[in-house]
């Protein structure tokens, strides 16, 4: 046991007894791939409508015993986040706007009918994981530890409504470089037989079901040699891609990037526009159609487009293949603005660039 955190909550360690050794968790970090491999440890809270947040505790990694009627297996009444932990050259681990992934679970939670979990207890239960894992952040270049808050309902009750038992969850697995050669243009697929969300729909949320149903026409776009699908709104209006936030590029360097409530809003898309608009570049963020993309394409007005996310930070867009047409965008001057935001903003996280705006949360 511990003294009281700043949550006011007195937090457990359970140390894993079966935890890797040295040699062993340095072989992974030499080729950690994405989320193939966990640290020896894991936080969980407990949620109940009568006690509130309480039993915070870090134990072993390993499965968890649910109820076969847990209402999250019926009714998926889940929501995640993804950060990462950063290894600075002195050996001290940082993260990056930690609060506006508590704020983003809060957000989902309101939306999905769970408790909001206090930015305290969030930002707790990441120096709880990293105080006992620490080890597994890497350092090689742009490797990081990944960290993947989660909280789902965990009722025993087959009745359709919010559940009265909730867990939530801290696990973290470490990662590679995403690109290992250099950052590498992605061809987008454009979906029209599906959406990914809809008006008043959980969009905004970032909740499992929506990761579910992007998942055919993620592979549909894999049939056709791309690596990523882009979704529209019933209007024909920019949404954003499976797990990326997108951003179109003019000819004078503006950057338009679609408003909309059924989006999830990243955080890394609201930190990249920020340092655009510290070089004194214009934001347009508003309602973008697929038709402007593909007249400004043609016309030359847009030069480029690239995405943007946590897991691989920024991406130029190559070609954008639809049904019946194709936008190739193969001009340098807009993948070269994305590269250079990519390298200030990693450069940041990386903690070889000022941090300006006070962005990093040292763990
Ligand atoms: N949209 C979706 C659907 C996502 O899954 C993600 C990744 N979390 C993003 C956008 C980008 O968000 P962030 O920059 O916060 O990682």
């Amino acid at each position: 046991l511990q003294a009281p955190t700043a949550a006011g909550l007195i937090w457990q360690t359970v140390r894993n007894a079966d935890a890797k050794s040295d040699a062993e968790r340095e072989a992974i970090l030499a080729d950690p791939g994405f989320g193939q491999h966990f640290t020896d440890h894991m936080v969980d809270v407990c949620w109940s409508e009568k006690g509130g947040w309480h039993r915070p505790r870090v134990s072993p990694y390993g499965p968890i015993q649910l109820d076969p009627a847990a209402a999250v297996l019926h009714y998926a009444q889940e929501i995640f986040e993804g950060l990462k932990a950063y290894r600075h050259a002195d050996g001290s681990i940082w993260t990056f706007r930690p609060e506006a992934n508590a704020a983003r679970l809060q957000r989902s939670a309101k939306r999905m009918a769970l408790p909001e979990l206090p930015e305290s207890i969030f930002l707790d239960s990441l120096r709880q994981l990293i105080a006992v894992d620490g080890a597994w952040v890497p350092s090689a270049d742009e490797t990081s530890l990944y960290l993947r808050p989660f909280m789902f309902a965990k009722e025993a009750f087959l009745g359709v409504r919010p559940a009265k038992k909730v867990a939530y969850y801290l696990i973290a697995s470490p990662a590679a470089a995403y690109f290992p050669g250099g950052v590498k243009p992605v061809n987008i697929w454009l979906s029209t037989d599906y959406a990914r969300a809809g008006k008043g729909g959980t969009g905004a949320a970032k909740t499992g079901g929506n990761y579910a149903s992007s998942l055919l026409p993620q592979a549909e776009a894999a049939e056709r040699g791309c690596q990523q699908v882009l979704f529209l709104d019933d209007e024909r209006n920019l949404e954003e891609l499976g797990g990326m936030n997108v951003v179109l590029v003019t000819k004078d360097g503006r950057l338009i990037t679609p408003e909309s409530d059924s989006i999830l809003e990243g955080i890394t898309r609201d930190s990249i526009l920020q340092l655009a608009r510290d070089r004194g570049l214009t934001v347009e963020h508003r309602k973008v159609s697929i038709d402007e993309w593909r007249e400004g394409a043609a016309s030359g007005e847009i030069v480029g487009a690239f995405a943007c996310g946590t897991a691989a930070v920024v991406v130029p867009i190559g070609r954008l293949l639809a049904e019946d047409f194709e936008i190739v965008h193969e001009g340098d001057a807009a993948a070269e603005l994305a590269l250079s935001l990519r390298d200030e903003l990693t450069g940041i996280q990386y903690g070889r660039v000022e941090d300006r705006h006070g962005w990093m949360t040292r763990l």
